[in-house]
């Protein structure tokens, strides 16, 4: 048995306290979502483009040495990734998703879905949209 697969087990094994799908995909509006290369690789297969037009088409430079995803207009937080329908609140590459966003928010809970649940409940209104920047 290799050590990754032990690890995806446990991490599996973890219940987690938030739920992505009542979310308006908050962590999907971060600035910098950064993209590795095996990102490129992947997400060119599902088009059926070359890593490189995925590097141009839909991502740009971050801070030195990284490459981000580009962004579009939101109108719930500013803006969000190039990859997110913006009516469904859904990932449009869900199975060719970064790496980044598999492995987020990496912990049983997630702050801005703590945050989200609180006000619901708080404001007796459970499609509330709790808008919140980090600037
Ligand atoms: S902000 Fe948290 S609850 Fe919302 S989609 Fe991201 S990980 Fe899921
Ligand atoms: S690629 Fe998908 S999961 Fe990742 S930030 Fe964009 S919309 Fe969200």
């Amino acid at each position: 048995m290799s050590l990754p697969v032990l690890k995806n087990v446990v991490k599996n094994a973890v219940k987690t306290s938030y739920d992505c799908a009542r979310c308006p995909a908050y962590c999907c509006t971060y600035a910098r979502i950064a993209i590795e290369p095996r990102d490129l690789v992947r997400l060119g297969k599902h088009f059926g483009i070359s890593p490189e037009a995925v590097r141009r088409r839909y991502t740009e430079d971050g801070e030195p040495g990284e490459r981000i995803l580009r962004h579009q207009k939101d109108k719930l937080f500013g803006s969000a990734c190039v990859f997110l329908d913006l009516e469904t609140r859904r990932c449009t590459v869900y199975n060719h998703r970064p790496g980044v966003c598999k492995s987020y928010p990496d912990s049983a809970r997630c702050g801005y879905y703590e945050m989200l649940r609180f006000e619901r409940k708080w404001q007796d209104d459970p499609e509330l949209v709790v808008r919140a920047r980090v600037l």
